[in-house]
């Protein structure tokens, strides 16, 4: 597909980080040596949105053996197919692809054949979105836009360079990462690129496990993962990639204790609430309740109820982990989250062991968020997560030292068992305790000399 845009070319400066800089003397360097270069795709897009950007992708004409002759011992090629090397300078590290042409993607993912090119404008065809196709020339301060990104950037949309059913078919993933981006900025998807997404979605079934996993996560843990949802489902993605979720739409709850609505409203909610990026944890939300689709009945008397929801969405969760190519530890981590979560209910009426369990379990961080946030997306009851804080302060407070000076020491030193033992260690263990002693000997010391009178008349101070 051959741009017929004409170029706009803008006059802009940037205050530069030590990384731009660094990436400017990079770009300077390979101009010398007689090759266009410059930066391009996601950090002239933040620079231009005022947002640091999270690394700096350099695109050039020469090709990979001439970055290296230019750079030597610095250069590494990453895309050795692609011609992407990687390039370290001073405290950074830099990608530079070598501009190329790309055409007919065999499996949507990987082009059957790469042409390099003289012409940067061609690179920025076989770029996924407007936004990500702008290139700046950080030497000269000149931003190039062969593609209409930057009115796209100003307006606020996200629009495959080119026709969008062909970009889509070559790579099923840019249809997530066109929900992703448009969740991250809070912008709109064009009609046309939406549309195309819509008659697409289906086939998003024949991305790997890995990518899918990466791109949902990024989602999940970006700034509106509520939004990327919503999109994902309206789009169809979502019921292509997680069907089990997908379900919870429209799947009703009891009003008393869910008056925010159906299922999926309440795990939206969730995501509203939820502070941290936490991987793990963003699942855990995302999964807990996909137990509740199959798990629905109806009583006589119209109730609803969900019975067993947790160990069905446990054991769903553990085929999900199994498509996504979750890591062991984490897909365990979740599903004992999903398995636990209706556990949290009834924590004031389980035994006191039972608690010191819950609380000393390695996953217990992750289940109490999610607890807090499962309560406060519907009825706001957080009685449960206030007593479980109370024990958790609870056990800090109890968690004790060591004692330095035991019986059996005492008993080592020639002390003879008798009536004041127990009031001499507990009063050294107090002065211990109160931080009266540097050393473990200063203790024994304190403990032996008030130990002279076996009947306890000569017992040491209250600390
Ligand atoms: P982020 O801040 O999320 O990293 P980014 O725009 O830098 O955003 P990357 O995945 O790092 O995204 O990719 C760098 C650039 O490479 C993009 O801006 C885009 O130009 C191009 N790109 C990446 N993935 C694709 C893809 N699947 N199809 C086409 N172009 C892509
Ligand atoms: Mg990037």
């Amino acid at each position: 597909m051959k741009m017929t845009m004409p170029e706009t070319v803008r006059h802009i400066s940037f205050v530069p980080s030590a990384e731009f800089s660094a990436a400017r003397e990079v770009a300077a360097k390979i101009q010398q040596a007689g090759f266009p270069a410059m930066l391009v795709g996601g950090c002239v897009r933040d620079l231009l949105n005022g947002v640091r950007p999270a690394d700096f992708d350099l695109v050039t004409v020469a090709q990979p053996e001439e970055l290296a002759a230019l750079f030597p011992g610095c250069c590494r090629m990453i895309g050795a197919c692609f011609g992407v090397s990687l390039l370290r300078y001073g405290a950074y590290e830099f990608e530079v692809a070598t501009a190329r042409e790309e055409r007919n993607y065999l499996d949507g993912r990987h082009p059957e054949s790469v042409r390099y090119t003289a012409d940067l404008a061609r690179d920025m065809e076989r770029r996924d979105f407007t936004i990500n196709a702008l290139r700046y020339d950080p030497v000269s301060e000149i931003l190039y836009d062969s593609v209409g990104g930057l009115e796209d950037l100003e307006r606020g949309v996200i629009r495959t360079v080119g026709v969008a059913e062909e970009r889509f078919s070559e790579d099923y993933l840019r249809m997530l990462r066109a929900v992703r981006f448009a969740a991250r900025f809070r912008f709109e998807i064009a009609p046309e690129t939406w549309r195309a997404i819509g008659a697409l979605s289906g086939n998003c079934t024949r991305l790997a496990g890995e990518r899918l996993y990466e791109e949902l996560t990024r989602m999940l843990t970006g700034s509106d993962p509520a939004r990327a949802l919503e999109l994902l489902r309206e789009s169809g993605i979502l019921k292509a990639v997680l069907p089990e979720v997908a379900a919870l739409y429209g799947v009703e709850q009891p009003k008393e204790f869910h008056p925010e609505g159906d299922v999926w409203t309440h795990t939206l909610r969730m995501f509203e609430h939820q502070a941290s990026a936490d991987a793990n944890l963003s699942w855990s939300v995302l999964l807990h309740d996909i137990g509740k689709a199959p798990s629905q009945s109806v009583d006589s008397d119209g109730r609803i109820r969900f019975f067993g929801h947790e160990t069905i969405g446990a054991e769903m969760a553990c085929a999900i982990a199994e498509r996504f190519r979750f890591s062991n530890a984490d897909r365990d981590a979740i599903v004992q989250a999903i398995r636990n979560h209706m556990r949290f209910a009834s924590v004031r009426e389980m035994r006191p062991g039972k608690i010191r369990r819950l609380l000393a379990d390695p996953n217990f961080p992750l289940e109490l968020e999610l607890h807090r946030l499962d309560c406060i997306s519907c009825h706001g009851m957080l009685e449960g997560f206030v007593y479980l804080l109370d024990c958790l302060r609870a056990r800090s407070e109890h968690e004790l030292p060591e004692m330095w000076v035991t019986g059996k020491k005492l008993i080592a030193c020639g002390c003879r068992p008798g009536p004041a033992f127990k009031e001499v260690l507990d009063r050294t263990y107090e002065a211990q305790l109160n931080g009266n002693f540097a050393a473990e000997e200063e203790a024994l010391r304190f403990a032996l000399e008030f130990f002279g009178n076996r009947d306890g008349k000569n017992l040491p101070p209250r600390a």
